[in-house]
């Protein structure tokens, strides 16, 4: 089957589809295995990622890192931009057409939204927006679903509910986009009023026929729920930050929470979480967080990177 993922830019889910993430899923699963077994191989020997992170990052950038070594490639590791000629003053499109003749592709972290957008059309090699402000972050969608499809491999008949701050959380962006390929039957949205997700984020998902409740009452619908998704509140994003500290412990996952879940559902959170989930559930088999998404990001981003820059 012809890899339609060779040079492909990753920008958002909304132009993924259902076989190139079926493709990565499969080809992260092979990884998974050579890892576990060999820790490493060399699939993209020769092949050199630039790491260009803006903003604040340790996970996504140290899992980028470690996935593009774990293929063999290398990197340029860029994080914070302050020792760089950015901070001199160079334009975003000199800057991409450096680090795309020194490399094969660009991995891009940004505080404004749309600036991987712009970067790919710059850049020659493919560009992986690995967060655009209160955009998108379609690699972390693509390991959560992965991580949900190991518990529900159908999402069919399932409820899966985004909890937190829906509104400037990107991750939540690219989750229910994604998730709008595997048609579960409801997804309910719940967030304080002025963190609801953007109209056109729901606009998205009704339109594959997919029922989507909003409410502000988490525990209204936690008992049908099968995957929960809990975010953190992006204080980053705030201007006023008594608003901020007003939100930002509206929602918290709890011992009592974990009681009202059914046995079989999932309890997710891309991290870092600052109070969103008490860490005494950690240890709660249906606590996916630490034990499944963090190393499911790294094969997930291997996998991306090997179908991105390889035949
Ligand atoms: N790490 C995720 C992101 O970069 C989630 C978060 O920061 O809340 O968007």
């Amino acid at each position: 089957m012809k890899n339609t993922l060779f040079g492909k830019d990753i920008l958002s889910t909304r132009n993924i589809t259902k076989d190139e993430a079926s493709s990565i899923f499969r080809r992260a699963d092979e990884l998974r295995e050579i890892v576990q077994t060999k820790g490493s191989t060399d699939i993209l020997r020769g092949k050199i990622l630039t790491a260009l992170f803006y903003e604040p990052s340790s996970r996504t950038y140290a899992s980028f890192i470690s996935a593009m070594q774990r293929l063999g490639g290398g990197i340029i590791p860029l994080n914070g931009m302050t020792n760089t000629s950015v901070a001199k003053g160079e334009t975003l499109e000199d800057t991409i057409h450096v680090f795309d003749s020194y490399g094969d592709c660009i991995v891009m972290r940004h505080p404004e939204v749309g600036t991987s957008v712009k970067a790919a059309v710059y850049a020659k090699g493919p560009v992986v927006n690995a967060g655009d402000g209160t955009g998108e972050h379609p690699t972390q969608a693509l390991l959560d679903v992965y991580t949900i499809r190991r518990h529900f491999p159908s999402l069919q008949g399932t409820t899966v509910t985004l909890v937190g701050d829906l509104l400037n959380g990107r991750t939540v962006h690219s989750l229910i986009m994604l998730l709008a390929l595997y048609t579960p039957s409801r997804i309910n949205l719940v967030s304080p009023n002025e963190l609801r997700m953007p109209e056109e984020y729901v606009a998205y998902v009704q339109k594959t026929g997919i029922r989507v409740s909003q409410t502000d009452i988490l525990n209204d619908v936690v008992s049908t729920t099968d995957v929960l998704y809990a975010t953190r509140v992006q204080k980053e994003r705030f201007s006023d930050v008594k608003v901020y500290e007003r939100l930002k412990h509206r929602y918290v996952i709890t011992r009592d929470t974990m009681k009202l879940l059914k046995k079989d559902t999932i309890l997710m959170h891309p991290l870092p979480r600052v109070g969103e989930i008490s860490p005494d559930i950690d240890g709660d088999p249906r606590a996916l967080y630490l034990r499944e998404q963090v190393p499911n990001g790294m094969y997930v981003r291997m996998a991306v990177l090997s179908l991105i820059l390889k035949k």
